[in-house]
């Protein structure tokens, strides 16, 4: 085995990455040695990795800046429809490298760095995540930024820049630990704050109904403070921006009738108010009714709503005087994008605005809100599904609170128009629910005030018209719409995968980067015995580089040549890392059974958070630790078997281990994923799928040809099926005796020698009350592993497949996913022109 080639190495011979042309290298240098100098202020005597980094990065920022007001001025001139994604995250990761791949400066930057004795990859990983967001639904919303960019939409990304993003992870004695994230702690040189631009943002108070209408008065103000960070376009010199807010308290807050004494409290009082924008909540797919997060929701959302309508009221072709501003051209230039239901108060706000400022009757401010807004929904989980209860929207936002029985009564009396005599129907429609808590549905919400109603994969999208969402789809079905996700190739193939990236443009050209259904291309070459050669090359290094990274951060030595099994996601029930540990703990057995019959070496690694406050997520991340301190231990099992956690799996973790992995777990149970976009990234970084017909799986399948991917178990019909039947776990445990053996060692503390019970809320929960299933599936899995293992032994059929893979994953950039939200959902045409830039002349 040759030594793998270091990242500086490479990038000189690739082709997309940029030329490094010798006045760009020299323009760079000036322009690092003069921010060392001039914005670190340090000299080389005494600068660090991290004053390096700070100066690379704002040398490369420099090139975005006049890009970035050139596309701002280029909207003002030509007025082209406003897209607006509003969400309450983004999980951007790192911004330096995915700057230098769109601004196609890698090369010259290398060089740069090269030159003055610095290694750019130690540069790279002084760079914190920007990690405000949970898992999916904040990637998605992060990939979306980069391709809409790159498709020349004038969009913004508008959230809320949390103080604290998602926690960091650490492992003690084999149980999460959870750690502040104070990512800002040595500055953001990506972002621009904006004080003029602060807004006033208002809660509590009460309702006044005069004849001229309703006023929300006496009420408090927060302000919001807004940071922008430009999100450049893939080469064709548009830079967007995604806005962030920040909650600051006003200079008066609390000082009104101070007295002696009372000064000093209401400084520190000012907290109160900023605590707003303090920290991300760390759940994925589970709401949690907290008054602070409603604060959230609110707050993001009355400030984007302000920004906007200042936008359009400022148009260059609106009209600037307030008495004659017209909505009606409002949705024609206004598409906002509500990433789930977290921003759902933007549709009673918008309606607030209109009928109680703007003076719009109700129904022109209503078809004006309809027409302009647009709903994702992201999960079918019921204990995801916001439900705030009504009296905290009423101390909080009693006017939204009004508005929203207005809607809902409205819209009941247009159901029973339709439905005539449908008591039932009003019932499970209505955007009230009674019960102990009086709770308003925000999904209903969104439905109702939306134009269109999108899932996220196709299966995704018939469940909802199916189940979850069928009444409102039997009124009104032409609002339901399909949008499979994707995922940018930018960062999840150029930046991570340097190496693939490369050998794909040597045999297809570099095209394929900004139209990624070019990689069908790569079919011409499943019989080339040197581009399969080549891509198993790639692996190879890939997984060369990730072992050295885990012995050098995490002091683990793994088996280089082993089929890297990867599971990398949030620890939830419903993704069954479970079903994992029963199968790794199967191959253990068996080795233990017979330990001199042929095995195929495997090291599995599994990763991700669990939510601070769930319980049996925690308690799967100790037992996949418990597992591992037995597996990789025992002397008979020597480096055939491994089982890792991977501490901390984040965004820029993701970078390197997706490259790096041969197989690509995604088995939850059928009907519970929505999409998932993980299993896209390992698909296009050439890892094999072993997955259930769920999600995005199936599109997947569809793709690249079932035989391609490892498909096993349930689908969504025998799922139902056997929920009519009775899910019966006791049954596959005594009729399955490894299972049986699995369930037996976890019960007797087997893998918790010291604290034997440990682990019984587990097999009690598999026993007698999972509603995932998770033994229903366990025969065809293990079945279906060693099918993967079989196959792994042999690398050439298994890199053909891997081929097939590739080429099939076109679908999946969020290019495509993009260009369709802009046709179908925004009215807006997607193109992939370049503005000029700023050294050229204007048209
Ligand atoms: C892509 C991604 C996810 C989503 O993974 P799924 O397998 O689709 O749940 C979560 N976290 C990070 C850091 C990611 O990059």
């Amino acid at each position: 085995m040759s030594r793998p080639l270091s990242d500086q190495e490479r990038r000189k011979q690739i082709s997309v990455r940029g030329l490094a042309g010798a006045e760009n290298v020299s323009e760079l240098k000036k322009g690092f040695n003069r921010h060392l100098h001039f914005t670190l202020v340090k000299d080389r005597n005494v600068a660090a990795t991290r004053d390096y980094y700070f100066a690379l990065a704002h040398t490369v920022r420099d090139h975005l800046v006049g890009r970035w007001l050139r596309t701002q001025q280029y909207y003002y001139e030509k007025d082209p429809k406003r897209i607006y994604y509003l969400s309450l995250e983004f999980y951007m990761g790192r911004t330096l490298q995915n700057t230098m791949v769109n601004l196609g400066l890698q090369s010259a930057c290398d060089e740069a760095t090269y030159q003055l004795g610095l290694d750019m990859e130690e540069l790279q990983e002084v760079e914190e995540d920007a990690g405000l967001g949970n898992g999916g639904l904040g990637r998605l919303a992060a990939c979306f930024l980069d391709s809409m960019a790159s498709l020349g939409l004038a969009a913004y990304g508008y959230g809320i820049r949390y103080e604290f993003g998602i926690f960091n992870q650490k492992i003690a004695g084999g149980w999460q630990v959870e750690e502040a994230d104070d990512w800002l702690r040595y500055g953001n040189p990506w972002e621009k704050a904006r004080p003029e631009y602060m807004i006033p943002v208002h809660f509590y108070g009460r309702v006044e109904h005069a004849p001229d209408g309703a006023k929300w008065a006496d009420t408090q103000v927060v302000l919001a403070l807004p940071y922008d960070t430009p999100v450049p376009g893939y080469r064709n010199n548009t830079v967007n921006t995604m806005r962030l807010w920040s909650a600051r308290a006003p200079n008066e807050f609390n000082l009104k009738d101070f007295n002696v004494g009372g000064y000093i409290q209401a400084v520190l009082d000012r907290n109160l108010a900023e605590n707003i924008s303090r920290v991300l909540y760390p759940n994925d797919n589970f709401f949690e009714g907290k008054e602070l997060r409603l604060k959230q929701e609110y707050f993001v959302v009355a400030a984007t709503l302000n920004d906007i309508i200042r936008r359009f009221k400022s148009s260059k072709f609106g009209s600037r005087d307030p008495v004659r501003t017209s909505f009606d051209a409002f949705p024609d230039k206004v598409a906002i994008q509500l990433n789930d239901t977290h921003p759902s108060l933007a549709i009673p706000e918008l309606m607030r605005i209109l009928v109680d400022e703007e003076k719009l009757s109700w129904d022109k401010a209503w078809d004006v809100t309809v027409r302009t807004c647009a709903y994702t929904n992201h999960t079918v989980l019921p204990e995801a599904l916001e439900r705030w209860p009504v009296h905290l929207l009423e101390t909080l936002l009693p006017r939204h609170l009004e508005i929203i029985y207005e809607i809902n009564q409205r819209f009941l009396d247009r159901v029973y128009a339709t439905f005539p005599g449908e008591h039932d129907r009003l019932r499970r429609m209505s955007l009230v629910e009674e019960g102990a808590v009086k709770r308003i549905n925000m999904a209903h919400l969104c439905i109702v005030g939306s134009h269109a109603v999108n899932g996220v994969a196709r299966i995704h999208s018939d469940i909802l018209k199916k189940t979850v969402f069928k009444d409102f789809y039997e009124l009104e079905p032409q609002k339901f719409q399909n949008k499979t996700n994707g995922i940018t190739p930018r960062r999840w193939l150029v930046l991570c995968n340097p190496g693939l990236a490369e050998v794909i443009a040597e045999r297809i050209g570099e095209e394929y980067v900004a139209d990624l259904d070019q990689l069908r291309q790569l079919l011409n070459f499943v019989d080339d015995d040197g581009f399969i050669r080549d891509v198993a090359k790639v692996k190879q290094e890939n997984k060369l580089k990730f072992a050295a990274f885990l012995e050098k951060e995490h002091k683990v030595k793994i088996n280089p040549s082993s089929l890297f099994d990867v599971q990398v996601k949030r620890i939830h029930e419903y993704k069954r890392q479970l079903l994992n540990c029963l199968h790794v703990v199967t191959l253990y057995n068996r080795i233990k059974k017979e330990p001199n019959k042929p095995f195929v070496p495997r090291t599995v690694m599994i990763g991700g958070k669990a939510a601070p406050g769930y319980h049996m997520a925690k308690m799967i991340i100790k037992l996949i630790t418990s597992i591992g301190d037995v597996v990789n231990h025992d002397p008979v099992v020597g480096d055939r078997l491994k089982v890792l956690f991977l501490e901390n799996y984040r965004v820029s973790l993701a970078e390197k281990v997706i490259p790096a992995a041969d197989l690509s777990e995604q088995i939850s149970t059928a009907g519970t994923e929505a999409s998932g976009t993980g299993n896209m990234k390992f698909m296009l970084n050439g890892a094999l799928t072993i997955g259930t017909m769920d999600g995005a799986n199936v599109e997947m399948a569809e793709e690249a040809g079932e035989e391609n991917l490892f498909i096993f178990g349930m689908r969504v019909e025998d799922v139902e099926a056997l929920d009519r039947k009775g899910y019966c776990a006791r049954d596959y445990y005594e009729q399955l005796p490894e299972l049986k053996q699995v369930i037996d060692q976890l019960n007797s503390g087997f893998f918790s020698p010291r604290q034997p019970d440990l682990f019984r809320d587990i097999v009690n929960m598999l026993m007698n009350h999972d509603r995932f299933k998770v033994f229903a599936d366990y025969e065809a899995y293990v079945q279906c592993q060693e099918k993967v293992s079989a196959l792994y032994k042999d690398t050439r059929e298994w890199t053909r497949k891997v081929i097939r893979n590739i080429a099939a994953s076109g679908k999946f950039s969020s290019d495509r996913t993009i260009a369709q939200y802009a046709r179908e959902i925004w009215g807006a045409e997607p193109t992939r022109q370049r503005i000029p830039a700023p050294d050229e002349p204007r048209e």
